[in-house]
């Protein structure tokens, strides 16, 4: 008989341990196995951890472990899922995060191959399911139902997984409003492109290609700004690790975003990539995630979970825009795939390149104090100066027309003239909706997000108020609930009513949008891309989607409508974003052979964020800001672990936050200071209440481990629920 310790898909701190289980079957099984499990009278998946053999009986097992053992129910696997490598990699990331080694592993593995139930059911072959509408009646619906419902008679059929919330889907189904029809996928192929030679390298990419190969430094940030040709240098790289006999990974913040990253590699190197994309459908993930491991791909070009991909023998691990957040994860185990690549590549003994024009603070930083090694690339390969900005001051009113009240005048112009040159026109402005705040100016009700408390944003496309927060829905309101006015004020603006407003300014305009109401139907991202590439469009307005690496060679005006808008976000990076979103709208201008302009629209014209963001001056901004951090003694001066309490009793989390602070104060940690408990921006979800402890630290050895066994100790315990984020990207 063997016993088997296992690890429960409940990704819970409580149950962060093995259990014992027992098999006697003939089937193989090993560590790294799958196996279907009895826990509590339910059937769930556990993840084998060590098996051994045992000559003792079920009740002297029993005896030593103090619980009933039960043999498991099934072995799932044949094989291991995992390698010995990615196994330490799983059990450091763990570590690092302090977040339960299962919650790791379900990050890290396919849907198909991941320890929990609904992997199971998970289909291996390409089919998928798209939902068509029958009916448009909305007689009785919920708003989220119509909302849905709306969203599907508006785009035709969309994919089923686009639709988020499958018990609204199946009210809709079952009232034969909608149904469901399987297609069998379209496989996504890497397309046989004729492999391409690249070019000659400049002599600043060779000098940066000759030092990333010599030096010593295990971390390279590599900074270059906008069109200086990094992706050369990428690739070259790529292509001598590769005659090497070793291979690379590649990791881009969102392969949609992107395209163009994905491509280059591809006719570089063929059929030797492999596209970790999300877009693949659990069946193809699986195939690819085989084919990696069988060593026949390799190149793994992907997003934030690539850095897990089970490649071995690397040589190389990329970062391509390094300082973007997608590339950490919101939800546990709270993982950044920049540290984490680091944590490979320290593993497998290759070099970490972090590329950006832009980067973090935290790296740049590092650089600067030389645990990195910095190559640079200063200059546009075309030696195509970078855009002309101009900031203008929306306090003053000598910069409006009659026409609008938010495009001012100057941009107006711009953009007429961009409309009588023929060439086009980006439009950033990075909150969606139409009106963004409703009131009543009778009685003063605001209307709110009653389950988050969050501001409702009207919505023109599907006519519904909408919380940005949680997701919350309703009718529009035609009166005020509390007083009945019908006269309400509203106020605000969004990337729908910039369209709107443009439609009405200039006739015949060809406008498109694109923003996250836009792209939930996943197919319309490319769509709108590509329509917009070819000319189709002469406008296109959008959230930070847009200002994001696509190279448009006909704009040659980009403009930011409201740079303040990040400015006022409870968080210590506001600073940094705005920095970063009007840097990279202003490098969308002028890229191919017309010199562009740009204008960044703000009531903050003198914030340094905003004036060296039109400059494009990332040294004079990485200075200040370096300083603000400093001062208030943020990263990358301190480093912080946030713990984010959660209970529907406040008095109690009141409470509980306090008693955890004082006892973290009672060890008298160096250099460890407590912030809160904070009442957070959003501090009430769905009836919880949350307060939340910012915890600063400079060295982490026994603060760790103790706030670790804190949270365990106190999670789950009275209806109070903690998360531990380490290196939070906010507060
Ligand atoms: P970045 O990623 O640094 O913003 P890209 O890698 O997109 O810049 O390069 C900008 C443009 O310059 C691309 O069109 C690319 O094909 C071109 N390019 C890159 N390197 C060279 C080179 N050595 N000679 C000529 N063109 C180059
Ligand atoms: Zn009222
Ligand atoms: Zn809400």
């Amino acid at each position: 008989m063997k016993l088997l310790s296992v690890l429960t898909q409940y990704g819970t701190r409580s149950l962060d341990r093995a259990f014992s289980y027992t098999y006697s079957g003939n089937k193989r099984v090993e560590e790294r196995f799958r196996v279907l499990i009895d826990f509590n009278g339910k059937n769930i998946v556990g993840f084998v951890m060590k098996v051994s053999d045992t000559n003792s009986s079920i009740e002297e097992l029993e005896e030593i472990n103090g619980y009933k053992i039960k043999e498991i129910v099934d072995v799932i696997d044949v094989e291991p899922l995992l390698n010995d490598s990615l196994m330490e990699l799983a059990t450091e990331v763990s570590s690092y995060y302090m977040a339960p080694l299962i919650s790791v592993l379900q990050a890290m593995l396919p849907k198909t191959l991941s320890p929990k139930l609904s992997s199971l059911k998970g289909p291996k072959i390409a089919y998928e399911k798209w939902v068509e509408l029958l009916r448009n009646d909305e007689t009785d619906l919920t708003p989220k139902q119509i909302e849905m419902l709306r969203l599907i008679a508006s785009s035709g059929p969309v994919l089923k997984k686009d639709l988020g919330s499958p018990t609204v889907l199946n009210k809709l189904i079952e009232r034969n409003l909608v149904r469901l029809v399987s297609k069998e996928r379209r496989r996504f192929q890497i397309p046989e492109e004729e492999i391409e030679k690249g070019h000659e390298m400049t002599v600043e990419q060779r000098n940066a290609y000759d030092y990333i190969l010599s030096t010593d430094k295990k971390v390279i940030l590599l900074q270059g700004v906008t069109g200086s040709g990094k992706t050369e240098v990428y690739l070259r790289l790529s292509e001598k690790i590769l005659n090497n006999g070793k291979t690379v990974l590649m990791l881009v913040p969102e392969i949609n975003l992107t395209p163009a990253m994905v491509e280059y590699f591809i006719r570089r190197f063929g059929p030797k990539v492999a596209v970790i994309h999300s877009e693949l459908s659990p069946g193809e993930k699986y195939d690819e995630y085989r084919r990696i491991a069988k060593g026949e791909a390799k190149i793994v070009v992907g997003a934030r979970s690539a850095v897990f991909a089970p490649l071995s023998n690397i040589g190389l691990i990329i970062l391509d825009e390094e300082h973007v957040e997608s590339y950490k994860q919101e939800n546990s185990p709270y993982y950044h795939a920049r540290n984490v690549a680091i944590m490979r590549g320290e593993k497998e003994g290759c070099k970490v390149i972090l590329g950006s024009a832009t980067p973090s603070l935290e790296t740049k930083a590092r650089a600067n104090k030389g645990i990195y090694g910095f190559a640079s690339l200063p200059h546009r390969v075309n030696e195509k100066a970078l855009p002309n900005t101009s900031i203008i001051d929306l306090r003053d009113r000598k910069n409006y027309t009659k026409k609008s009240e938010k495009l001012s005048r100057q941009l107006l112009e711009a953009i007429k003239n961009n409309l009588d040159n023929g060439e086009q026109t980006l439009l950033l402005i990075n909150r969606r909706g139409y009106w963004t705040t409703i009131i009543c100016p009778q009685c003063g009700h605001i209307f709110k997000c009653p389950c988050c408390g969050g501001s409702l944003t009207y919505h023109k496309e599907d006519q519904m108020l909408k919380c940005h927060h949680c997701g919350f829905v309703d009718h529009y309101p035609h009166e005020c609930p509390e007083c009945h006015s019908k006269n309400l004020s509203r106020t605000g603006y969004g990337t729908e009513r910039i369209e709107k407003e443009l439609n009405d300014i200039f006739p015949g305009i060809r406008v498109a949008r694109l923003d996250s109401d836009v792209t939930k139907v996943s197919t319309k991202m490319d769509k709108v891309l590509k329509e917009f590439h070819d000319g189709k469009y002469d406008v296109l307005v959008g959230t930070e989607m847009i200002a994001k690496g696509h190279d448009f060679p006909n704009v040659t005006l980009a403009c930011v409508v409201l740079a303040d808008i990040g400015l006022n976000m409870p968080t210590f990076r506001a600073s940094e974003r705005t920095f970063q979103l009007i840097a990279q709208t202003v490098g969308r201008s002028g890229r191919s052979h017309k010199t562009g302009v740009a204008m960044i629209q703000t009531y903050n014209p003198d914030h340094y964020s905003i004036a060296l963001g039109a400059k494009q001056d990332y040294e004079q901004f990485y200075l200040r800001e370096m300083q603000q951090r400093r001062a208030a003694q943020y990263p990358p001066y301190v480093y912080m672990f946030v713990l984010e309490f959660s209970c529907s009793n406040e008095e109690r989390l009141v409470k509980v936050a306090y008693e955890f602070k004082d006892l973290i104060k009672t060890e008298n940690f160096e250099n460890v200071s407590i912030v809160g408990p904070i009442i957070p921006f959003y501090s009430l979800i769905n009836g919880k209440y949350k307060r939340v402890l910012l915890i600063k630290y400079k060295k982490r050895e026994g603060l760790d481990l103790f706030v670790k066994n804190l949270v365990e100790r106190y999670n789950g315990k009275s209806g109070i629920e903690i998360s531990l984020d380490v290196d939070p990207m906010d507060y």
